[in-house]
């Protein structure tokens, strides 16, 4: 165990409980988490959920109006930033123009009078580390954006933080570089083995990157999980839509299966079948959730007792290169599903036309069944 660290149980970051008002403002609201050691942790939500507000918390910016907050084991209270071992990464990165890259990166280290040797040491080793060791004498001025972004990386890291906070760091990037620096950042932080917390709004790149994500709505954490399991296994509604894309259907529970599977009548009389997230009772209200991916469209009728068959009327075709987006009628509603343009289906794109009939189908497992 780290001197002066408390019994920690591998969690970098526990969260219980934590309230955060302002005025009449519910910005957290009784959030509780648990994030491990050398985890890259994701809070994910739309603008306004509050993910801002809990970073802020963590690195001592604001004391929770209620709950507590521990950093490896020790309640932090009103303990302020300079003496948590945690630095914070902003989007605007906010170098000093007229210092070089390493003067920037020193400055921190500087002010704490840290000896020149240990401090140039620990610049060098901290710019190699995000790979502008070669950068050193430059300007701000001189960089790319995401070039100027590793540098405030770099000035984070340099402090060897216990956990490092990141606060929409790539949102003033491009999308390709955008892209890049999700694979670096991520590459970065399992060459470092530090806790890295991650804000985003941007659901693809808490996919990317995470190792867990926690996805947020109007101040409450809704799931905590893998990528995958909040993908495919997502507890609600707004978690099954705001992560990817999906179909809902409305309907009522008809029968219950062993296994999880239930029958349900949507609201327009179809009958289909789906996994059940929790057991819920025949005669509940609940929404089906089929990502447009997992359903299939198939020229012949499927053999007999294929589950959720129903034919269909092509409505629309779109080809987007790597697969095929089709909308197809199904019942009241248009369904969206997409086929990919692997080679074994090329000929399939030429073959969907709007007007044609085809056969919708999906094994029952690759539907999801809510109930909120
Ligand atoms: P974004 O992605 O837009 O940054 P966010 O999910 O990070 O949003 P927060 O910045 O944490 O959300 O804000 C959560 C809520 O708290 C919002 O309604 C916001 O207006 C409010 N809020 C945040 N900071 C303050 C403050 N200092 N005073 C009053 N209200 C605040």
């Amino acid at each position: 165990m780290l001197p002066g660290r408390a019994m920690n149980n591998g969690i970098a970051v526990d969260l219980r409980n934590v309230v955060k008002r302002f005025a009449d403002v519910c910005a957290v609201d009784h959030v509780s988490m648990q994030i491990r050691d050398g985890e890259f942790f994701s809070m994910l939500g739309p603008s306004g959920c509050g993910k801002t507000t809990t970073l802020r918390m963590i690195a001592g910016f604001e004391f929770p109006t209620s709950g507590e907050i521990f950093l490896h084991g020790k309640s932090v209270g009103t303990t302020p930033p300079f003496r948590r071992n945690v630095n914070t990464v902003f989007q605007s990165y906010a170098l000093f123009p007229h210092m070089t890259v390493a003067e920037n990166v020193a400055f921190g280290l500087r002010m704490k009078k840290t000896p020149p040797a240990d401090m140039s040491r620990r610049v060098t080793e901290a710019l190699e580390l995000v790979r502008l060791g070669d950068y050193a004498a430059r300007r701000p001025r001189q960089l790319s954006g995401g070039q100027q972004q590793r540098v405030a990386l770099a000035r984070a890291l340099v402090n060897h933080p216990e956990v490092l906070l990141l606060d929409e760091p790539l949102g003033a990037l491009d999308l390709k570089l955008r892209k890049e620096m999700q694979l670096e950042l991520k590459s970065l932080q399992e060459r470092v083995g530090i806790t890295f917390i991650y804000v985003t709004h941007d659901q693809e790149e808490a996919l990317t990157m995470s190792d867990r994500i926690a996805v947020m709505n109007a101040g409450k954490v809704l799931q905590i999980g893998t990528p995958t399991e909040i993908y495919e296994r997502p507890v609600c509604r707004f978690v099954a839509d705001f992560i990817g894309e999906t179909n809902f259907i409305e309907g009522k529970v008809e029968s219950v299966e062993s296994g999880g599977i239930a029958t349900i009548v949507s609201d327009d009389g179809l009958t289909m079948r789906g996994q059940m997230i929790r057991p819920v009772p025949p005669a509940t209200n609940v929404t089906l959730s089929i990502r447009p991916e997992k359903a299939f469209l198939s020229v012949q009728p499927p053999p007999p007792g294929t589950p959720n068959c129903h034919q269909v009327r092509v409505e629309r075709v779109a080809y987007i290169g790597s697969d095929t987006r089709i909308d197809v009628r199904l019942g009241a509603r248009l369904f969206d599903l997409w086929e990919q343009n692997s080679r074994s289906t090329l000929d399939r794109d030429a073959y969907w036309q709007p007007g044609e009939t085809g056969y919708l189908w999906w094994p029952a497992e690759n539907a999801i069944i809510l109930t909120e």
